[in-house]
């Protein structure tokens, strides 16, 4: 994919004491390739090429005391800059409800995100939105619709299939209302292809609901063909942002790239997987440094900073380096990774944590840091040093006194394995190079 791509080319000129221009050029050669093999803009993928090509052979890289490390932060930034500022606010009308209508192409995942944007709404700004079905062509559109509601708790207006959208959205409005909703979530058709009876019944929507927003939702696995559709939704409608769906899925990254150069749209919202609180703000910063691989190192050290009693930062930052990082420390480290916020992001904050499959379908609670530390806990020192020693018994031993089963402690202990792994990798960026025999 596009990030071990680039992770791959970056790798190599990051530990570089000197960078010259045919450093330079060889590395951007490859960039080239891989955003453009990730279905990249091609005049997206020129601009950027011209712009990260400058800076990196320019004063601030020359004459910084790491050029290596400094060529890649110029990569990142640019691609930061390609994707535009954080733009994750919803607009809130003075007169409520405030509207917003969902459009897209069938399948894009309107309904889905329409589920998930009124629970990130009630959950992060505590409000209280009307979900409304506007989608009378798709078979069973309106029983998906009701199934999330009743699903999240949230009432669906719906007028069945005979009415038209225009007036289904209208009638939404005034019984949002009448009882008080603070938004209305107008979930709406689509087709497979842009098509003018499609536009020209939006566009009525649009005229009668005034809609304060009107999110675009598009596929990120279709790539280029993300940002064609943006353009002609735009053109229409006058969209106020994007949502990308399915970023979690096998995407090769174009759409996130693209959209916001070609279209001037902003990403506002990515969906990243099928449940209900897959859907994140999206911050152009920490996707650059997903794609780069650095995870969101910078803000995890930055915040790892204010909040870990830095003896012990600095003590586990030479464990990293020794390898001799052990289930203790591991306890130690859960309670003040805590503190930084939840453990999920947390994690997803490491670089390399995009990779490791073990740990991406890990919903971490805090209940479960509850059994994981019962495990811990259930360990003799000596396992707890050396985990290597775990035998099946010592397992059966472990899981008793603990009260979890045996394959959780065999998952934690995997985990911890995984853990350790991302640590080496951590601390060979931290160093700037790469040891022999070290991480791919
Ligand atoms: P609509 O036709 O635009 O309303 O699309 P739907 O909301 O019905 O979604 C189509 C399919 O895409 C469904 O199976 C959804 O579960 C799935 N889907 C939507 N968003 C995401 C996402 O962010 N990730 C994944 N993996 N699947 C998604
Ligand atoms: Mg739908």
């Amino acid at each position: 994919g596009l990030a071990d791509r680039l992770q791959n080319t970056l790798q190599k000129i990051r530990g570089k004491g000197k960078v010259n221009e045919a450093d330079v050029k060889e590395m951007m050669r490859e960039v080239r390739l891989a955003l453009l093999e990730a279905d990249v803009n091609f005049k997206v993928v020129k601009d950027f090429v011209k712009k990260v090509s400058e800076r990196a052979v320019g004063q601030e890289v020359l004459k910084s005391l790491t050029p290596g490390q400094q060529v890649v932060k110029v990569v990142n930034d640019e691609l930061t800059a390609l994707m535009g500022g954080e733009q994750s606010k919803i607009a809130v009308s003075n007169k409520p409800p405030t509207v917003i209508m969902m459009v897209g192409l069938q399948g894009a995942g309107k309904t889905t995100t329409t589920g998930k944007l009124a629970n990130h709404l009630r959950k992060k700004q505590n409000r209280k939105p009307l979900l409304a079905a506007a989608d009378i062509y798709r078979p069973a559109a309106i029983k998906q619709l009701e199934t999330l509601g009743k699903q999240l708790d949230f009432p669906v207006f719906q007028m069945g299939d005979q009415v038209s959208p225009v007036k289904i959205a209208e009638s939404a409005i005034a019984k949002a209302k009448e009882e008080h909703h603070d938004y209305v979530l107008i979930d709406t058709a689509g087709r497979l292809h842009i098509d003018e009876t499609l536009m020209d019944e939006l566009k009525q929507v649009k005229e009668t609901a005034k809609p304060d927003e009107i999110f675009l939702v598009v596929d990120a696995m279709t790539g280029q063909d993300a940002v064609n559709v943006a353009e002609s939704f735009n053109e229409a409608l006058g969209i106020t942002g994007v949502i990308l769906t399915k970023l979690d899925g096998d995407t090769r990254g174009g759409a996130a790239l693209s959209i916001k150069a070609v279209t001037g749209l902003p990403i506002k919202f990515v969906g990243l997987g099928e449940k209900m609180d897959a859907l994140e703000a999206f911050h152009p910063d920490r996707m650059a440094s997903r794609i780069l691989g650095m995870g969101d190192m910078l803000t995890l050290i930055e915040k790892a900073q204010s909040s870990v009693d830095e003896d012990k930062a600095r003590d586990l930052q030479k464990k990293m380096r020794d390898m001799s990082f052990t289930f203790d420390d591991f306890l130690d480290q859960m309670g003040q990774v805590r503190n930084l916020g939840p453990l999920d992001e947390v994690l997803g904050m490491l670089p390399g944590a995009n990779k490791m499959k073990g740990l991406k379908n890990v919903q971490i609670d805090e209940k479960q840091i509850g059994h994981v530390e019962a495990i811990i806990r259930s360990m003799t020192l000596n396992e707890r040093e050396q985990p290597e020693i775990i035998n099946a018994s010592r397992k059966r031993r472990i899981a008793k006194g603990s009260g979890r089963s045996v394959q959780e402690v065999n998952r934690l202990i995997k985990q911890f394995e995984d853990m350790k792994k991302m640590m080496k990798q951590m601390s060979g960026m931290m160093n700037g190079k790469k040891k022999k025999g070290g991480f791919k």
